[in-house]
């Protein structure tokens, strides 16, 4: 699963990428273009439950969930018809499973924005405006061939021709087809396209030093806007977290509290982010490792499994599951299974967001 960070330039993508992923690779520089290959970095989400599970099972490492985070250097007006470095932005975001979209709230005279004011809105809706024509392109080229061969009795494209139809019209009124509501085999009639307006959304408002929670008028507009258009939102001080991650435990601590708050807000964009990307997390525990597992809600134990390694779906038997509250009550895992607690699942089972398991796997 990965994340694409998007945003005009100089609103402090490269920088919050940089912190989110500790990574030198991205340069973050005070002028348009300055990131021209989109750079990866793999981002861990931080969970407490690791924490609450290593009181009972003490492991010899804690591993959490990551994610891929790509750094998709910044896209501007007319990027749709190949302006700036248009078409290469364009199908580097077709390949992210969602959008992390970096707007500017903060205020600084001696950061040039490229519209000349700041005004998150007009940034979303420039961004929006590209992927909105450039679905509309996609969806065009995609017509003429359903069309041809709905035509010759093909079924299936007929399907697609009449789910086309429904998204130009949707995206003619302006609106992303995030807002647009099809059953699953029309999603799926679809889903090769990669069209961008789709795709799951995280707006992250880089607001000022001096207002981490976000209350100034431009971050609310950001809230009100999201809100409409099935996005996410979270806030963050590029600036300030990028200098928080580069101290060492101790120190970052007091500088969380100088500023009041309750940890890095990295912390809180990676679950966002980890949440708009639809997905939740179970555990695996032992004496070698405690590790938290991605998987996409609503999936089934076999499917869960499959994320360890691929093999482990076909092979599945069944899965041993106990929950957190059980692991607290209980002290062990001996004791929850002396307990009669510890539950055998089958193939059908759709894993739950905590759940700690063991699979049993076909040799
Ligand atoms: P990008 O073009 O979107 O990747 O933007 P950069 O991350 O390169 O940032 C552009 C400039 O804005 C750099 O000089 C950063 O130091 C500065 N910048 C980034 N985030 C913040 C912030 O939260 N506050 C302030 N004042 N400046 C920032």
């Amino acid at each position: 699963m990965e994340a694409g960070i998007v945003g005009l330039p100089n609103v402090g993508k490269s920088t919050l990428f940089n912190a989110l992923t500790c990574s030198v690779a991205a340069q973050s520089a005070n002028y348009p273009f300055c990131t021209i290959e989109p750079n990866e970095g793999i981002v861990s989400v931080p969970d407490d439950r690791l924490k609450r599970i290593t009181e009972f099972i003490v492991p010899q490492k804690i591993i959490p969930a990551a994610l891929k985070l790509v750094d998709i250097a910044g896209i501007v007006k007319g990027a749709a018809e190949g302006e700036g470095l248009g078409n290469k932005f364009l199908s580097h975001i077709r390949q992210v499973d969602a959008i992390m979209q970096v707007v500017r709230c903060f205020e600084d005279p001696d950061v040039t924005h490229v519209a000349g004011n700041v005004d998150p809105i007009a940034d979303i809706d420039t961004i929006e405006t590209e992927l909105v024509l450039a679905d509309m392109q996609t969806l065009e080229n995609a017509l003429g061939k359903a069309q041809r061969s709905a035509r010759s009795g093909d079924k299936e494209a007929l399907l697609r021709v009449s789910v086309i139809e429904k998204c130009n019209a949707h995206l003619e009124s302006e609106q992303p087809l995030r807002t647009l509501t099809l059953n699953p085999a029309e999603s799926n009639a679809i889903s090769s396209y990669g069209l961008m307006t789709a795709k799951p959304i995280l707006y992250v408002a880089n607001v000022d030093e001096n207002d981490l929670e976000g209350k100034h008028p431009l971050v609310e507009k950001v809230r009100a806007h999201a809100a409409k258009s099935g996005a996410g939102v979270a806030c963050v001080c590029a600036k300030l977290e990028a200098e928080i991650a580069e101290l060492d435990e101790a120190d970052r601590a007091e500088m969380l509290a100088d500023v009041g708050l309750a940890e890095p807000s990295l912390n809180v964009i990676a679950r966002e982010t980890y949440r708009t990307l639809g997905l939740q997390s179970y555990f695996t525990a032992g004496e070698k490792e405690v590790r938290a597992w991605p998987f996409a809600i609503g999936s089934t134990a076999p499917q869960a499994a499959g994320v360890i390694h691929s093999d482990f779906e076909h092979k599945f038997i069944r899965a041993e599951i106990y929950s957190l509250a059980d692991l607290e009550e209980y002290k062990s895992e001996k004791e929850i299974r002396a307990a009669g607690k510890l539950r055998a699942e089958g193939k059908a089972y759709i894993m739950q967001d905590g759940d700690i398991c063991h699979f049993l796997i076909n040799p």
